[in-house]
This record gives structure tokens, sequence and C-alpha cells, in this order.
């Protein structure tokens, strides 16, 4: 575009996007409120996270646990309400750091890492409810449980492993059509009474709105490009 337009600041970009999460609620019949924005701070300046805490945003997803705990370890201090998604991969090795960093784990996508992320919970007192990610389209690089191992992964996390499963994330396929994908895992949520979906990002979360997310994970419409 030509036409010089004066820059949009995070403030308006999460207002705006708060509008459009609404009309969405509003279009699903779903009760406005039922929605909450994961604002995904993943390589952005600590510059602009202030300026989303400054217009009272207050859950973050973060994708790299040594990134996270750059932009959090002092931010966390000032800010007791607020609350530290983890949405990338968890390393075995991490999940000292992880426990004691984030609110709400939701990748969980293995025996070995529950076992873990249950042990570290119960040596730092701390309970942190998780999502279990499910691989929805199959793809061989992706992380998350297949759709058709979900059962037994929730029972082992549950039973085996006591850990709090509130829900199931997933990323649909780039190249595929993400409603599929999001019909998909809400109707495995729906199977096994998960009352969070954590599905939807910058350029579909409408859709994942209409599908029944929960939470919607939003990087550019929040913060602009990254990097
Ligand atoms: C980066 C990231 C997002 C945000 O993506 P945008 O397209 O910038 O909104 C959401 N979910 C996960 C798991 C991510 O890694």
């Amino acid at each position: 575009m030509t036409k010089k337009e004066k820059p949009v600041t995070i403030a308006e970009n999460i207002e705006s996007i708060k509008a459009e999460i609404g009309a969405a609620c509003a279009d699903a019949g779903r009760e406005a409120g039922s929605v909450r924005l994961v604002a995904v701070s993943k390589q952005q300046s600590t510059e602009k996270i202030r300026a989303a805490l400054a217009s009272g945003q207050r859950i973050f997803g973060e994708n790299r646990v040594q990134e996270a705990k750059s932009h959090w370890h002092d931010l966390r201090l000032q800010y007791p309400d607020l609350k530290l998604h983890l949405i990338g991969p968890l390393q075995t090795n991490k999940v000292k750091e992880a426990v004691a960093l984030f609110d709400v784990i939701e990748t969980l996508d293995r025996e070995k890492l529950a076992r873990a992320l249950a042990d570290e919970m119960q040596k730092q007192n701390r309970k942190l409810p998780c999502l279990i990610q499910v691989n929805t389209g199959n793809e061989k690089q992706k992380s998350g449980i297949a759709a058709d191992a979900l059962a037994a992964f929730l029972q082992f996390c549950r039973g085996d492993c006591g850990l709090d499963i509130r829900g199931l994330m997933c990323i649909p396929p780039q190249e595929e059509n993400p409603e599929t994908h999001f019909r998909l895992l809400a109707e495995l949520a729906r199977a096994h009474g998960l009352p969070e979906l954590s599905m939807g990002m910058s350029g579909d979360f409408k859709i994942a709105i209409a599908c029944g997310a929960t939470l919607v994970r939003l990087g550019t419409a929040v913060f602009g490009g990254r990097g």
C-alpha cells in the first residue's frame, strides 16, 4: 500500500481482536467471554510485551522455555495475575524450568513427559493445568499424540500420573483447511468431557471459535510480525 497510515498500536490491535472474538462468539451463539485470548509473545520485544500488559492483557503464550524466561522472569514479579502458557514442544530436560515459570502446559504429548511433569510438579508443589496436544493431521514432523491414542493417553496422564488435564490443543497442517481439524479436536474433547479447546491462530481464529475454541493463540494479530 502506498497510502501512509498512522501506526496501529498494540492496545488498538487487542481492542479490535476482542471485538472480533466477541462477534465470532455472537455468530456462533456462544457467550461473550467463553473465549480467552492468549497473546503469543515469542520473538517479540519487551517493549511490545509491556504495551500489551499496559492495555490489560494478562494471558501470554511462549513456545520456548529459554526465551520465555528471558521475557518473563522479571515481568512476572510485577504482574502477579499473569498467566503464562507453554505452547511449544517441551523436552524433559526443560521440565524443571517449565514448571517453575509457566501456569499452563498446552503441549503435553507423550508418556515420558507426563511422568516428568507429574514428578516435577510434586517437587515444586505446583499443580499446573495441562492440555494434551493432538496431532490431528498425523504429520510426521509435528508434535502431538495421534487422535486414536488419546483415550489411553488421557487415562495414563490422569490415572497413573495424577495430572490435571483440562483440554486439548492442536496446530492444523498449514496446507489444509483448518476447520476439519478444529472439528475433530472439538469432537474428541466432547467425547472425553474436556472443557478447554486451544485452537486458532491469527489467520483462522474466527473459524476456531465457530468450532468451539475456548483459547485462541494470536501472535502477529496482536504484536505484528516477528523478529
Ligand atoms: C507462533 C504460534 C502461534 C501464533 O501464531 P500467529 O500466526 O502469529 O498468530 C500460535 N500457536 C503456536 C503453537 C505458535 O507456535
